[in-house]
């Protein structure tokens, strides 16, 4: 049986593949510093696994409607318009089983084959994948460490073309953390609005910002942007829920029924049981995310001091979400045991199989030269990581 040419044309995703490595060495017995995958380590709070047990006992353990329950798109919607003053009616939002999923779902709604999806590198693995999955065509678009790896607005705009069909922009940014500040974004949903475009705005880091510049959702722009944005968010990050599987997509009715009938077709329901537990997160106590929050700023200052102590290697400290993207092309040409370095794969492939820390090569983000470190992990595997990957490094001639 050969497989299909689609199923070829797909890149596995480097975050997953990464992980699922270190889970193996650490089979063997082989003591792995994993940084690989970008999920909180802490336990999703107690009262959201409560609400859970209590939705078994209740006996929500049936199909829900496709894109979600009505409680938990009113409380998705309460909670857009508490933190970012937006008004999504609930026939405005579509839940689905993960951010990853809505934004899939998202991009089949909207993209025809042969669109140009515009996205700005560094970019989450997934992106391009996504838009080729959905017989788009992703085009990508280089930001530089000195412009804080963000979109600039003449760059958006001469990237444009008759086939331009939308913008994705993920702020805070995985991998590299950077945040628009208000003024940055207005200019791009500007030329959103100017060009007729699609913006799909991936907002799941918006509650992890350790900088005073607050975080601006892409559609608080006034109508014209919000008509055209689609937002993305869900509870994996925020609330340690990774393996609940709920993520949405906010925007307008019409591109939300479409998404709605694809997921009908495709998964029927997110778990039922996850949406209550999300409702619980989304209604309950926001203090679980306050200490988490606390937490991330420590290790990303510490991870961040350790990494600029280390000859040859520097990062600006990341304005949120939970990865440390930096430099390590000082690195190439040297020689790791008998491994020659030559660009970041073969860099954090010798980096784990020798030094035992495991990390992603920068060139699955669309970034050549840089490796991204979690931090979503806890302080002593940090320590250990960062002692590791330093002693590793001196190995190199
Ligand atoms: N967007 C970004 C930028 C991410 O880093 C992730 C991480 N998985 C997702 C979306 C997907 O989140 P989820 O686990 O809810 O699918
Ligand atoms: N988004 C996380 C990461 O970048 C989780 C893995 C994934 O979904 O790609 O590591």
């Amino acid at each position: 049986m050969q497989v299909s040419q689609y199923a070829a044309s797909i890149t596995p995703s480097a975050t997953m593949a990464a992980g699922a490595k270190a889970k193996e060495l650490k089979a063997q017995g082989i003591n792995v510093f994993d940084f690989a995958t970008g999920e909180p380590d802490f336990i999703t709070p107690a009262h959201i696994c409560a609400a859970a047990t209590q939705a078994m006992k209740d006996g929500h353990t049936k199909y829900t409607p496709s894109s979600g329950l009505i409680e938990l798109k009113q409380a998705v919607a309460d909670y857009h318009r508490q933190w970012h003053g937006l008004d999504y009616a609930p026939a405005s939002i579509c839940v689905s089983s993960g951010a990853k999923h809505t934004i899939y779902s998202a991009l089949l709604a909207t993209l025809n084959p042969g669109d140009e999806v515009i996205i700005p590198t560094p970019y989450w693995v997934s992106y391009s994948e996504l838009v080729k999955m959905a017989g788009a065509v992703p085009i990508l678009v280089e930001t530089t460490r000195k412009n804080r790896f963000l979109l600039k607005a003449d760059q958006f705009r001469s990237a444009i073309t008759p086939k331009t069909k939308m913008l994705m922009l993920n702020s805070p940014s995985n991998p590299t953390g950077s945040a628009y500040a208000k003024d940055e974004l207005e200019s791009i949903a500007k030329i959103i609005v100017d060009k007729n475009l699609i913006c799909l705005s991936d907002e799941i880091y918006e509650r992890l910002i350790y900088t005073d510049t607050p975080f601006v959702a892409m559609a608080s722009f006034g109508k014209d942007v919000f008509d055209r944005t689609l937002t993305v968010n869900g509870v994996s990050k925020t609330y340690a829920m990774t393996g609940w599987r709920i993520g949405w997509t906010c925007g307008p009715a019409n591109i939300i029924k479409a998404m709605d009938s694809i997921q009908g077709q495709q998964t029927s329901n997110p778990s039922s049981i996850s949406q209550w537990a999300a409702i619980a997160a989304l209604r309950g106590e926001q203090q679980c995310v306050e200490q988490m929050k606390v937490e991330f700023v420590k290790r990303r200052d510490y991870v961040c001091q350790r990494l600029n102590a280390i000859a040859h290697l520097s990062i600006e400290p990341p304005d949120g979400a939970f990865y440390a993207f930096f430099d390590v092309s000082a690195y190439f040409g040297k020689t790791f045991g008998n491994v020659l370095v030559k660009d970041s794969q073969t860099f954090c492939l010798a980096l784990l199989e020798q030094g035992h820390v495991n990390t992603v090569q920068g060139s699955a983000f669309g970034a050549e030269g840089y490796a991204r470190m979690s931090f979503a992990t806890s302080m002593e595997t940090i320590r250990g990581g960062l002692d590791a990957l330093e002693a590793w490094l001196a190995t190199g001639k």
